[in-house]
Formats: structure tokens, C-alpha cells, sequence
């Protein structure tokens, strides 16, 4: 009695902050849930599926609630996804938005950030996003979701310039928490970063890693991206890990060390067929895949990823 009594005025109490927050862009509807991770650390979790499904509600996004104040970690897709993340925050916590993190510049993660950005949050992302910021992809992409998100993504939607760059491990210990900023380079995007909350333990990876399933590969710089790997496989005492798409890694390290085994595959296989100078066909029809055939996004996404290594070793191998 007393558990459905608690939940009926949290219900009252988070209809009484969500009626009190003002919109400024048109509502999203998806059913978005602000989950606890730890003492500090909440999330909510886009669905499965591609950038345009679930009204862009396609990636996660973090928030951390200090004794003074919040960062968020990721923007989601949509300045309306932004502004149902933000009236869930403010059911829990009244207190400002200091800092918007971003782990990186693609648009599933940063078509929010003016929401926050509007609030007075400074702007955090990695140093290199400029690369994207000024490339006619983004421009591209933005001009192509104002119609295949519309109205959530529109002509007042605009890319964000961050306030500060990242270019190095960075600490911020204030008020309760320390987050350690990590620094990537060029990984799975121009820019990543990592972000590791303490005391939670909670590490915040973005699109580095991808939980139980074999990653997007794109044109990112693989040999980046799994020094980058490695490093993260000896960090010990990790209690959550939220990846940038996909629920909470249940086993942290075996999370790591999935994309990491099948980045050096990829590289370690592909390498020597580059070095042979054979075509891509004949090496990837000779290449066992059963250490990851079975893994979900496998059939979707292999082949491609390994074409995309293929080319980035030749060129590896050109500029040696
Ligand atoms: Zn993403």
C-alpha cells in the first residue's frame, strides 16, 4: 500500500514540474524514462533502430546531478528530445544546468544542445569537431532532418558551437563529484571523448563503445580508435557503463573488450590481405567469421566495416 501511495505522489509531483516547464520548440511524444544509475548519475535510453525512427530518440544521454548543480552528457537528436529530457530532470532536481557535455559531433547527439546552450550551460566537446562544423556533411545532414524529422528538427535548429575545447585529459572536481574528462582523438567520430564519474564509477563512453553488438565503423580512424580501446580495457572498478546507443553494459570490461576484439580482428585480419595486395573480395571471402557471426548488427554492418578498414589500411600503408 505504502509502495503504490509513494508512486501515485510521484506521479502528482513530477505532473506538477512537467505542467510548470515551458516549451519552446514543438513537443516530442516518444516515451522517454529518466532511470537512476547511481547516487549522481541518471539516464535515459533512446530506442533501437535508425536516426530517423522513434522521432530521432535513437541515442542516450547522461545526466549528473552535484550538490549545486547538473551536467548532462549528450544532447539527443532534437530540440524537442532535449526539452522532454530536460521537464524529466526537473521532476527530480530545480538546480541550474551547468555544463553540456558532448562526447562527440554527430547528429543523433547534438541537435539538442541549443536547449541547453539557450539555459546558460556552458558547452564542452572535443577539440576536431571543428572538422565536422564546418564541413558540408554537417551542413548536408542538418538540411536533410529538418525534413525527414520535421517538425522536431526545423529551421530554427542550428549547430552549436562549443564554449570550450577538449584537447587534453581534463578534471573537473567540484561539489561532490569529479569527472575525468578523456580525451580520444579522432576514434569513432573527427572528435571523441569519454567521460568517468567519480564517486559513482560511472563511465559515460559515447560511440566508442557498443554494447553487445558489433560497432559502426564508418569512416573512423580504427587504429585511433582501439589504442583508445586498449587503454580503457586496464581501467578497473568501472560499477556502470552508458554507451552512447544501447542500455547499461551489465559487464562493463567484457563491453570494452568486445569492440576492442573485433577492431584488432578487423585490422589484424584485413592487414595481412593489404599486405598481399589481394582485392578485398578474395580477403574477406578467406577470413573466418565465426568469433563474431553471431553477434546482433553482424550481417547488417560486417561487410561494410571491413571495406571501410580495408581502405583506411591501404592508405595507412601508402603514407608509411
Ligand atoms: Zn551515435
Amino acid at each position: 500500500m505504502r509502495y503504490y501511495l509513494s508512486v501515485f505522489l510521484l506521479g502528482i509531483s513530477a505532473f506538477i514540474h512537467a505542467a510548470a516547464f515551458e516549451y519552446k520548440y514543438p513537443r516530442s511524444s516518444v516515451e522517454m524514462v529518466l532511470k537512476k544509475v547511481s547516487k549522481h548519475v541518471y539516464f535515459v535510453q533512446g530506442a533501437r533502430g535508425i536516426a530517423t525512427d522513434n522521432q530521432g530518440f535513437i541515442s542516450n544521454a547522461t545526466v549528473v546531478i552535484d550538490d549545486k548543480g547538473i551536467t548532462v552528457i549528450d544532447a539527443l537528436g532534437s530540440p524537442s528530445l532535449a526539452e522532454q529530457l530536460l521537464s524529466q530532470v526537473r521532476t527530480i532536481s530545480d538546480l541550474h544546468i551547468k555544463r553540456i557535455i558532448s562526447t562527440h559531433y554527430h547528429a543523433d547527439h547534438i541537435y539538442g544542445l541549443q536547449v541547453f546552450e539557450e539555459r546558460g550551460a556552458k558547452v564542452l566537446a572535443p577539440y576536431g569537431v571543428h572538422e565536422y562544423l564546418n564541413s558540408e556533411a554537417a551542413a548536408n545532414r542538418l538540411e536533410e532532418r529538418r525534413f525527414s524529422l520535421e517538425p522536431w528538427v526545423s529551421e530554427t535548429t542550428r549547430l552549436v558551437e562549443p564554449d570550450e575545447l577538449i584537447d587534453k585529459p581534463t578534471i573537473i572536481e567540484e561539489d561532490g563529484i569529479k569527472l575525468t574528462i578523456n580525451y580520444l582523438g579522432k576514434s569513432h567520430s573527427e572528435a571523441d571523448l569519454t567521460v568517468f564519474i567519480e564517486p559513482d564509477n560511472v563511465f559515460v563512453t559515447g560511440d566508442v563503445i557498443f554494447e553487445g553488438r558489433i560497432p559502426f565503423v564508418g569512416d573512423s580512424d580504427s587504429k585511433a580508435w582501439l589504442n583508445t580501446l586498449n587503454d580503457m580495457a586496464g581501467k578497473k572498478g568501472i560499477e556502470a557503463l552508458i554507451p552512447g546507443h544501447g542500455g547499461l553494459a551489465g559487464d562493463p570490461e567484457k563491453a570494452i573488450t568486445l569492440t576492442r576484439d573485433y577492431l584488432a580482428y578487423l585490422r589484424k585480419q584485413l592487414g595481412s590481405g593489404v599486405e598481399e595486395m589481394m582485392s578485398f573480395a578474395e580477403v574477406y571471402e578467406s577470413i573466418d567469421w565465426s568469433p563474431f557471426e553471431k553477434l546482433p548488427a553482424f550481417h547488417a554492418g560486417n561487410r561494410i566495416n571491413a571495406y571501410q578498414v580495408f581502405l583506411s589500411l591501404e592508405k595507412e600503408m601508402l603514407e608509411e
